[in-house]
């Protein structure tokens, strides 16, 4: 298990909220950041700010290189072949649309594009749009038990184009075998996306093994700053893409009719970059690191497992996802909406989230469900905090009169 020590590392997770200790249980939507990650930041600014790939003096050198070092970090944590790569860019929406625009050029009318039902907003519309822009089909793969059916998927791989994804549902908490189903888009000629945002936060994510073509993922959900996310994609198929912005540092030489591009990943990151943000999500992984993925992993395992027996013995209250998931754990109280439920919780200094949690189209037509409330774990929460989880779905249903 994971000390209790390291609460003292997430500085807002000593407030008081309504006379109450904060308890942070919306970590799908953000994760907190550590007192390092913070540092980091502010070391950045205070004593090494200057824009990269420019200057040829010191401090413009000495930041290049942390841009630099922290793209390195990246490689290694996902298991990139090189830096290469790897893409910046703000978050997991931004890594999917750049796909879809950019790659997306390679889909001809009546082309496949398969998703699937529990896809959040971000792996749902950029295809959407693409779908719609080059008259091209989009296809649902169905779920049983709240898991990708493969048997549909493997029907509806055949003729496809791409397929995108996710490795874990933000509201099932639902680990899709993604390995498998690379596997088999490869097999059936498809290239491969994962939406890794509510992956790569809590395990390790190898993208050698998984095999996938294309992987996206957000900064701020594992400790780092907002405003910087990745893009991983297959050194070959990313030589082939276009850029989707041009401008400074994404040519290598430039005259008045045309350009030739630099070397990736440079090629797909034109203007100024995110400094503050590669470097604080260059400390958030050595934070994550140095306690271990595989660590992370297992503690949020057993938060969820024991959410989930502490929730079945609460009547009236109704869970969504299987029985082996990931920290997440979506819910609804018989008779109570949701967004009264997030109310009630934030009385009792209980941060969670309710609503359609931007999929829509899962809570709605396969859930059935107007909203469903949602608590999502990470490596700061223990026990106690789901106990105080519980204490106030107690209390609710007394003031509901239940
Ligand atoms: N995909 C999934 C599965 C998510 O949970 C989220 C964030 N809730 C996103 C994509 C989008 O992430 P971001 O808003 O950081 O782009």
């Amino acid at each position: 298990m994971i000390s209790k020590r390291i609460k003292e590392d997430f500085p807002i997770l000593k407030r008081k909220i309504n006379g109450k200790r904060f308890i942070y249980l919306d970590n799908a939507a953000t994760s907190q950041k550590p007192i390092q990650v913070i540092n980091a930041i502010t070391t950045f600014y205070k004593f090494y700010n200057a824009n990269i790939h420019r200057g040829i003096y010191k401090v413009a050198e000495e930041a290049t290189e942390m841009y630099e070092n922290s793209k390195e970090k990246v490689k290694e944590f996902i298991n990139a072949r090189g830096k290469e790569e790897i893409i910046y860019v703000r978050n997991t929406t931004e890594a999917i649309n750049f796909v879809a625009i950019s790659f997306g050029e390679k889909i001809k009318k009546d082309e496949k594009i398969v998703v699937s039902k529990m896809e959040h907003h971000s792996n749902l519309v950029p295809w959407q749009l693409l779908a719609k822009r080059k008259k091209a089909k989009l296809e649902f793969v169905e779920l049983k038990d709240f898991e990708i059916d493969i048997s549909d998927f493997e029907k509806k791989i055949k003729g496809a184009k791409l397929v995108a994804i996710t490795h874990v549902s933000n509201v099932l908490g639902t680990i899709n075998d993604v390995k498998t189903l690379a596997k088999i888009a490869h097999e059936n000629g498809a290239y491969f996306l994962v939406d890794g945002a509510q992956s790569v936060p809590h395990m390790k994510v190898d993208v050698k093994k998984l095999d996938c073509d294309f992987l996206a993922f957000s900064g701020h959900k594992m400790l780092a700053p907002f405003g910087i996310g990745v893009l991983y994609g297959k050194r070959e198929i990313l030589e082939e893409m276009q850029p989707i912005l041009g401008g400074g540092d994404m040519i290598k030489e430039c005259n008045f009719l045309g350009c030739s591009w630099n070397d990736l990943p440079y090629k797909f990151e034109a203007g100024t970059q995110n400094v503050e943000g590669a470097i604080g999500l260059s400390a958030a992984i050595d934070y994550l690191r140095k306690i271990g993925m595989e660590k992370i992993q297992k503690h949020e395992e057993e938060l969820t497992k024991y959410a989930l027996k502490l929730l079945e013995e609460e009547t009236g209250v109704e869970t969504y996802g299987p029985k082996k998931r990931s920290g997440i754990v979506a819910f609804n109280i018989k008779g109570i909406h949701a967004h009264d439920v997030a109310s009630f919780f934030d009385k009792e200094g209980i941060a969670i989230r309710a609503g359609h949690h931007c999929a829509m189209p899962l809570v709605r037509k396969v859930l059935k469900r107007d909203a469903v409330a949602r608590m999502s774990f990470y490596l700061y929460n223990f026990k106690e905090d789901i106990d105080a989880a519980v204490e106030a779905i107690r209390k609710l249903k007394k003031e509901f009169g239940e």
